[in-house]
């Protein structure tokens, strides 16, 4: 390898580790709350989403930093209590369901007829940043296990 692209390699590499690092700053720096979210604000329609599914109590939309070809998060409208899966109580049962359901649906219109990830982040070492419970939908790669 040459000096130079080692050294483009190098700088694309602390690149990469400081974005790795910010994010998992950031989830770390969430401090669990029952204050609203972006997602609010998101189903408030104040600010824009990229949305492709939605009924009267699930919204799916694009997330806005995809970690796959596919990366879509899946909320309820309401949250009711559920800033993560951590405080779920039996009454959140059917809504948990109907977005389990839903990933599936989304899933199938997104063309993820051979395999997908559902994810469900829970707390500062589950990395959750946004507490308003949400269910990622990944695919359209190779997923790998264990997850980091
Ligand atoms: P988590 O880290 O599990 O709490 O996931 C929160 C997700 O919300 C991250 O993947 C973010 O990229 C995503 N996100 C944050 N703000 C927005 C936004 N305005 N639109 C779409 N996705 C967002």
């Amino acid at each position: 390898m040459s000096h130079s692209s080692s050294n483009r390699l190098q700088v694309l590499n602390s690149h990469i580790s400081s974005s790795m690092a910010s994010e998992k700053d950031a989830a770390l720096a969430a401090v669990p709350s029952d204050s609203p979210t972006i997602f609010d604000k998101i189903i408030n329609k104040e600010i824009p989403a990229n949305v492709v599914y939605e009924d009267d109590k699930v919204l799916a939309f694009r997330d806005i930093a995809p970690q796959a070809p596919t990366h879509i998060l899946l909320i309820p409208k309401v949250r009711d209590g559920l800033t993560g899966l951590s405080k779920a109580e039996e009454k959140h049962c059917e809504i948990l369901g109907h977005l389990l359901y839903t990933a599936k649906v989304v899933a199938k219109q997104e063309g993820l007829e051979d395999g997908y990830r559902v994810v469900i982040n829970d707390g500062p070492k589950g990395c959750q940043s946004v507490y308003h419970i949400h269910v990622h939908l990944l695919g359209g790669r190779q997923m790998n296990w264990p997850p980091g």
